[in-house]
């Protein structure tokens, strides 16, 4: 029997706003353990929450962008239970009324992945277990968090994969969050479950959680796939239950049982004020989005003519978008910029955080005079990209490196008169272009590159070499 994955996520995404959600404590990750700590986010008694507008700001922008509508109004609650990383036993989330409700993101394969819910809550402290001992480091009790709930819409781990990706990109984009998986700015809660393949019916789930790295997520998703469906090929029943992923072994163990809502005794915070969010707010928040990665794709490859490819890799991070719009605006053809950007800057950054960055040795700046140089026919493609080499490698302008008497390109009188050099020292092309061969042509053109030290144009350079053969 063939089966189905279903899946559905809960995001936590940490919002970078300067202090926590309750209090003025920074959020700023890592420092000395238990300094960014003050009697509000350890909980101690007698203690008032305040809620930080921000936090509310950025939970809309999440929102917004995803689609989503945004509560008029909404309230906090408590969602109660005992662990050592939240000193006042409970954690203050939303449950019956959250901010931010269905929504979407939009996968390439045209599915849409439907989001139930964001809602924004704080984090609680991290425990640290060293040699036999486990220390607690509240630095991150109290920073502001939201929690993005899918429906269980996901039938591949492709899908899974190109979502998680997607949602990293639409938050960093916006200003919310850093998503730094690794630093666990955003960790992934996945629910899964397998069914016979056309069958309606959901069967019984596992959730696998805080999985903070893609490769992790979809090595996870995998196994607990496989693991389903040999439980349920062998008779056996899956149990709903929490369970741990483990990188190591690459295996899933089970945590706990499942708790459910119930269980958390959830009600309203008696310390905080119901969350009002006035229409207008919500439209002023809406026209200060800046242009979604999707969209910019969109555009790229609509109104600046870019092949899907290119369009995907420039807008994969903000900064990178930011440079080539910069370096194209007002040039005659900005798929000269994308592939000076594609082709030669971007082996100028490797990690994640470079691109991140895209703090390259040349500036948009730099780059759009160096194009300026080309449109104008001052220098010729060859030339601009050997200039552009040198100009990653000393951070110089294209003015300072190209030599005055290499610009202009050649007239027409030189270049025939390359072109007749070029046959003649090349008889055996000739021979072969007489014969048939027409890619023998282009040995005598690169003669002409070479000895015009790039200052022919290529196919300028062909068509007269033809002519001249013709015409001998
Ligand atoms: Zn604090």
């Amino acid at each position: 029997m063939k089966y189905e994955l279903v899946a559905g996520f809960e995001t936590h995404v940490e919002l970078t706003t300067n202090t926590k959600i309750f209090c003025s404590c920074t959020t700023q990750f890592g420092g000395e353990p238990n300094t960014h700590c003050c009697p509000v986010c350890i909980g101690l008694p007698g203690t008032l929450p305040k809620l930080n507008r921000k936090v509310v700001e950025y939970a809309i922008r999440a929102g917004l962008a995803t689609h989503c509508e945004i509560a008029e109004i909404s309230k906090m609650d408590r969602k109660n239970y005992c662990y050592p990383d939240l000193p006042k036993a409970y954690q203050i989330s939303q449950y019956d009324k959250p901010l931010c409700e269905h929504g979407y993101v939009q996968l390439s394969n045209g599915r849409r992945i439907r989001i139930l819910r964001i809602h924004i809550e704080e984090d609680a402290g991290k425990l640290v277990h060293r040699r036999g001992d486990t220390l607690v480091d509240y630095n991150r009790g109290g920073v502001p968090l939201i929690e993005i709930v899918t429906e269980p819409d996901f039938r591949s781990v492709d899908e899974a994969k190109e979502y998680v990706e997607k949602l990293q990109l639409i938050m960093r984009y916006i200003g919310v969050s850093d998503c730094r998986m690794q630093e666990g700015s955003m960790r992934c809660d996945v629910n899964i479950s397998v069914r016979p393949q056309g069958s309606e019916q959901l069967g019984t789930r596992t959730e696998i959680k805080n999985m903070n790295s893609i490769t992790f997520i979809a090595k996870a998703m995998e196994y607990e796939y496989s693991r389903q469906v040999d439980l349920i090929e062998s008779g056996e029943k899956v149990v709903q239950e929490t369970l741990r992923y483990d990188d190591a072994t690459n295996t899933t163990s089970s945590m706990r049982g499942k708790e459910d809502a119930n269980d958390y005794r959830y009600f309203r915070d008696p310390d905080l004020v119901t969350i009002h969010v006035p229409r207008e707010r919500v439209e002023e928040i809406r026209a200060s989005l800046p242009e979604l990665p999707e969209e910019k794709k969109q555009r790229y490859m609509e109104e600046l003519g870019l092949p899907e490819s290119d369009a995907l890799l420039l807008t994969k991070y903000r900064r990178i978008a930011e440079y080539f719009e910069e370096a194209a605006e007002g040039t005659n053809n900005p798929k000269t910029a994308a592939n000076f950007i594609i082709g030669q800057i971007f082996r100028s950054v490797e990690t994640e955080t470079e691109k991140e960055a895209f703090d390259v040795a040349v500036s948009a700046a730099q780059l759009r005079e160096l194009i300026g140089l080309l449109d104008s026919g001052k220098i010729r493609m060859n030339l601009a990209k050997a200039t552009l080499d040198k100009m990653l490698e000393t951070g110089k302008g294209a003015l300072e490196l190209i030599d005055e008497k290499d610009m202009g390109g050649l007239d027409e009188g030189a270049l025939q008169a390359l072109c007749r050099q070029a046959i003649e020292a090349n008889p055996k092309a000739v021979a072969d272009y007489q014969a048939g061969k027409e890619k023998a042509v282009k040995a005598m053109v690169g003669y002409v590159m070479k000895n015009s030290r790039g200052k022919a144009d290529a196919a300028q350079a062909e068509q007269t070499i033809i002519g001249l053969i013709k015409n001998a």
